[in-house]
């Protein structure tokens, strides 16, 4: 049997994630949450996983460092590539992308300023509206961009809506909604075709339970 690297994210959608591989099967031998490790054997002998910051998954996958990889639709926009299967919605980690800014206060007409660590999506959600804009790109906090006047809006992801409401922001319109996907290697679908087949098979009937459940 081939060796089998699956790369997640950290954060919400590993917890997310570590449920529906243990339904199919796929168990770390060591609690992730407590381990500095970035790497960990699991209790599938040909399946280890990574643990990664999000916007690097795609980029193992890309380039065959991993096989598989577990990656929000927010980063996969963003990154932008078409060189790997996305394959199955693994409907964890659900949000939606929208623009947003301050509460009661029109959206502006003519050329406005927006603050995104979403350049790419945001570019191009702008411009399917017809709309001229500069974009800044940010890394973090972005919904103090709009309160300090870097920005007329944002474009952020929204759960709750519980991080807008906090600093004075409302949403406006939705870009699209968010999920987490599996992803696959193009040349390990064919290379490792079995394993990758039944690792997408198990994956699958854990997330039609959980929609189920
Ligand atoms: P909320 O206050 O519930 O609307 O959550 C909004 C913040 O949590 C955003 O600024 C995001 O950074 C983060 N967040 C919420 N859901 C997700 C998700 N599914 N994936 C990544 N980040 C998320």
């Amino acid at each position: 049997m081939s060796q089998l690297t699956i790369a997640l994210t950290k954060g919400r959608i590993l917890e997310e994630t570590l449920p529906l591989l243990s339904a199919a099967g796929i168990e770390p031998l060591e609690d992730i949450k407590k381990s500095r490790k970035l790497l960990f054997e699991t209790s599938s002998q040909n399946v280890r996983l990574l643990i990664l910051r999000g916007v690097d998954v795609p980029t193992y996958v890309e380039f065959g460092a991993a096989d598989v990889g577990v990656s929000g639709k927010d980063t996969l926009i963003e990154h932008n590539s078409k060189s790997y299967y996305e394959p199955l919605d693994l409907h964890i980690a659900k949000c939606r992308m929208m623009t947003a800014g301050i509460k009661g206060v029109p959206q502006k007409s003519g050329r406005i300023r927006v603050a995104t660590k979403y350049v790419g999506l945001a570019r191009q959600y702008y411009a399917e509206q017809g709309r001229q804009v500069d974009i800044i790109k940010l890394y973090g906090a972005m919904e103090l961009a709009p309160i300090m006047n870097l920005c007329d809006e944002i474009v952020d992801i929204v759960d709750t809506g519980n991080t807008l409401r906090a600093n004075g922001l409302e949403p406006r319109e939705t870009i699209c909604e968010i999920s987490s996907r599996l992803i696959v290697n193009k040349a390990s679908m064919k290379m490792k075709h079995r394993e990758i087949e039944a690792l997408i098979d198990a994956v699958s009937a854990a997330v039609n339970e959980r929609i189920a459940a």
